[in-house]
């Protein structure tokens, strides 16, 4: 007698190889019994739209979606929930009996990490360094959590737009500024540095291994709270720098594990194992 069919999810992207979710859910589902798989479906972005409507001819029960697919899937789904719009990103699809509903949990997931380290965001001052796609789920965030919100970009004008777009949107004023020295008079006052740049991440051939996004003589106070995204490595050249000036920091982990139990709970309608998760995710090997 054959196995039952496992029921599946997979990571639409590319490339997806680095990934660490596969371990990730695969861990979760062995641990609450559940027979469910999580695949790698590494798709070439010319076959994007043929790959979401895939999702629904093999019967999977979702998907993640990561980079550079993010913003393409969003056509091919029948729903897309408020917040992921205004991200203007997806990262989890739910498919509802052929009926496909984009979510984006990072924002939830950036804010779940954060309170786990016991970081408040409502009403903290609070300085984002970048202004690409992950800064657009932190800012979001912060606004929904009435953070206020400083941006500071390498290129200005991108942050500019991100400052007004999500500024209009939650009637707030969103400071901006460049990625120089200038951040000195903000960090001053803050409770809080969320790194969203990808300066720090580990690559094959790195030109600045163990870079930092934040200006050579820029001191940071001890009452600050650091929160870098990046999670390879996890411990980062901006976490150490904040480490000794006696900051409190929180690493990339919580977030890449947050954003994955909220997917898996769409998905399950069950609680994530998170310790499960996180002890899977943190045991990768992505470098
Ligand atoms: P992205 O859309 O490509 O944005 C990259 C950002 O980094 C931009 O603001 C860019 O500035 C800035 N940047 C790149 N190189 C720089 C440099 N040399 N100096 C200064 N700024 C630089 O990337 P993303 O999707 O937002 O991802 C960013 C990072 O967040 C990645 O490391 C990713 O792994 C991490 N992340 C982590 C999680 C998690 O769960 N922990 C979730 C999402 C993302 P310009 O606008 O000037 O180009």
């Amino acid at each position: 007698m054959s196995e039952a069919i496992p029921t599946r999810v997979g990571l639409l992207g590319w490339p997806v190889g680095h990934s660490r979710s596969p371990a990730m859910h695969n861990a979760a589902f062995q641990a609450l019994g559940l027979n469910w798989e999580y695949l790698l479906l590494p798709v070439a972005p010319e076959y994007v739209a043929d790959a979401v409507r895939g999702l629904r001819a093999f019967g999977f029960a979702g998907a993640n979606v990561t980079v550079p697919h993010k913003q393409a899937v969003m056509a091919g789904l029948d729903e897309v929930t408020v917040e992921a719009r205004a991200i203007g990103a997806v990262n989890t699809i739910v498919n509802r009996e052929g009926w496909l509903v984009g979510h984006n949990t990072d924002a939830l997931g950036f804010l779940r990490a954060l309170r786990e380290a016991g970081v408040e965001p409502r009403g903290c001052r609070a300085v984002v360094l970048g202004a690409g796609g992950a800064a657009r789920a932190v800012v979001y965030a912060l606004l929904a959590a009435r953070a206020q919100v400083t941006i500071a970009n390498r290129t200005v004008g991108t942050a500019r737009r991100l400052g007004n777009e999500f500024g209009a949107l939650f009637g707030a004023r969103v400071l901006v500024l460049p990625l120089t020295m200038d951040l000195a008079r903000v960090l001053v006052a803050a409770d809080l540095l969320v790194n969203t740049t990808s300066v720090g991440m580990a690559r094959p051939g790195d030109p600045r291994p163990g870079a930092d996004p934040l200006p050579a003589g820029l001191a940071l106070r001890a009452g600050i709270a650091v929160n870098d995204l990046v999670y390879a490595p996890l411990e980062t050249a901006l976490l150490c720098r904040a480490r000794a000036a006696g900051a409190q920091t929180v690493d990339g982990l919580g977030m890449l594990v947050h954003q994955g139990a909220a997917a898996f709970e769409l998905w399950t309608g069950q609680k994530a194992p998170v310790e499960t998760m996180r002890a899977a995710a943190g045991g990768g090997s992505e470098t």
